[in-house]
């Protein structure tokens, strides 16, 4: 149910018996109704994160949290407290430290005399400690396309991490016919942003994936707005964008957990990171939206994506576009381990080239994405290969289909060596175009592996020092909250051989 219903059926009784309705509303009303969750694990630390609900909150509201070594909370091991601020949206980032390395932890909060449900969290293992990791990837909520049955799935799994990236909400209004309807017009405001992220936190399959397993998150387009480059929206330059952009900016930090040093100055948020685990791999964060470069070739008098012939747009190839801006680029070239096995690359979209058409004749490209920034992509592959990284794997989404792949420096070279592997989740919800399209773009691109855009679901992984094993869960039924979630293929990547096989 949603959450402006809920307030709406509050406000009509109200009107009746104001007394005795407020009386039982300070009690009765769902404190800790957007659930809870952890976060941005590392090896002595963890961010707790819970929203308060309810629409007569005091500006300040004291809120306890506890993590204990056991579900009973006999074996308490950090405890402490929070002032949830209306300035920013009775949000909670408590930041236990000083824990035990590599090991599970279960938390809870309390406040107005409420207690939340108890969520299960872990620390990342030592940085010279062997270890091993399960995890999934996961994107694409779209609230009133589909319902949550892969999040059910995931919860039942009690990975290590879960890797969200991109596209938690969608700012639309839904059409009159969705499934279910999203509360409001496009989000514009705060006040909206905030409403959407209450509404999509309200689902309880949802709830129980962020209470199962901490959670590292970045974000796509979405939750600011379909296609937006920097400071340029879909539509082009507006003068309106950047209050629109700061309200979703805030929103965001408000409902994830992050920590509270991450708070956002306008809409400047640094989610580009790196996070150990242990002897056994680097994961980097990368942010696409927030510096890339405008669009290359956009429709006439707009700006956002656009499908082009390359031989109609130099843009795609030009050296100086970036997608993911000069300084993170070498953020991300300074960073990439030589040490660990493993370099996990967390970031948006599809990596591999995707041509429409037969690329001996040029191809044609999407530009939203890492074709519409080629020379980016080389350059960051390039990186890979130069380092002779053995281990390198890209994970995305952001294009509602499973695409498994082959990543080369050179695509045009046939003999190019294969540098790293690739494995972009389809969306959770979001519905995905026809498969028959994709079907009649597969001999246009032979480096990819599967490709399937007619299932909803998600990746779930499991890595040790010799190899990484994948697994595309995919959503029997999309339109049924309760529905199977089955594994369409599995594949596996042994270190040193760059490429994901059939397994
Ligand atoms: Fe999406
Ligand atoms: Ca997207």
């Amino acid at each position: 149910m949603s959450s402006s219903i809920t307030r709406r059926q509050v406000v009509g009784s109200l009107a009746v018996a104001p007394l005795f309705v407020r009386h039982a509303r300070a009690a009765d009303v769902p404190r800790f109704g957007l659930g809870i969750a952890s976060g941005h694990p590392r090896a002595d630390r963890v961010v707790l994160w819970t929203r308060l609900s309810g629409a007569d909150l005091p500006a300040k509201v004291e809120v306890g949290w506890e993590l204990a070594h056991d579900e009973a909370f006999t074996r308490i091991a950090a405890r402490g407290t929070e002032v949830a601020d209306a300035s920013w949206g009775h949000s909670v980032h408590a930041e236990p430290q000083g824990l035990e390395t590599g090991r599970g932890y279960w938390y809870r909060f309390t406040a107005l005399g409420q207690r939340s449900p108890v969520g299960r969290t872990r620390t990342a293992p030592a940085a010279d400690a062997a270890a091993s990791l399960r995890f999934a990837i996961a994107s694409c909520q779209r609230f009133d396309h589909n319902h949550y049955a892969a999040w059910h799935h995931v919860a039942a799994q009690d990975l290590d991490l879960v890797l969200f990236l991109g596209d938690y909400i969608y700012e639309y209004a839904s059409p009159p016919n969705a499934l279910r309807l999203h509360d409001g017009p496009t989000t514009l405001t705060l006040d909206d942003y905030r409403a959407r992220y209450a509404q999509y936190k309200s689902d309880p399959a949802l709830q129980a994936a962020h209470a199962s397993a901490p959670w590292i998150t970045v974000w796509d387009d979405h939750e600011i707005e379909n296609d937006y480059a920097d400071g340029t929206p879909q539509g082009g330059p507006e003068p309106l964008f950047a209050s629109r952009r700061a309200a979703a900016t805030q929103a965001y930090w408000e409902h994830m957990p992050f920590p509270k040093a991450w708070r956002p100055r306008g809409s400047a948020l640094r989610l580009y990171e790196r996070y150990d685990w242990g002897r056994l791999a680097r994961l980097h964060t990368l942010d696409d939206r927030q510096y890339r470069d405008v669009q290359a070739c956009p429709r006439r008098g707009r700006s956002g994506s656009n499908t082009v012939l390359r031989k109609e747009c130099d843009a795609l190839v030009d050296p100086k576009r970036s997608l993911l801006g000069a300084q993170q680029e070498r953020w991300l070239t300074d960073g990439w381990d030589t040490q660990r096995p493993w370099n996990l690359v967390a970031q948006q979209t599809l990596m591999a080239r995707f041509s429409w058409t037969d690329p001996a004749q040029g191809g044609t490209y999407w530009t939203d994405g890492w074709d519409g920034y080629a020379a980016s992509r080389q350059r960051l592959l390039q990186g890979v290969a130069e380092r002779q990284l053995p281990g390198a794997v890209v994970l995305g989404g952001d294009v509602h289909a499973h695409y498994v792949a082959d990543l080369k420096v050179d695509y045009d070279d046939g003999k190019a060596p294969v540098v790293a592997s690739e494995f972009c989740g389809t969306s959770i919800s979001s519905n995905g175009m026809a498969q028959s399209r994709v079907d009649a773009a597969l001999p246009h691109n032979p480096h990819l592996r599967y490709a399937r855009s007619d299932q909803r679901g998600y990746v779930s992984f499991t890595l040790d020092a010799k190899q990484l094993q994948a697994q595309l869960q995919v959503v029997l039924d999309p339109k049924n909250p309760a529905s199977e979630v089955n594994v369409a293929a599995r594949f596996a990547v042994e270190l040193g051989r760059p490429g994901p096989q059939p397994a």
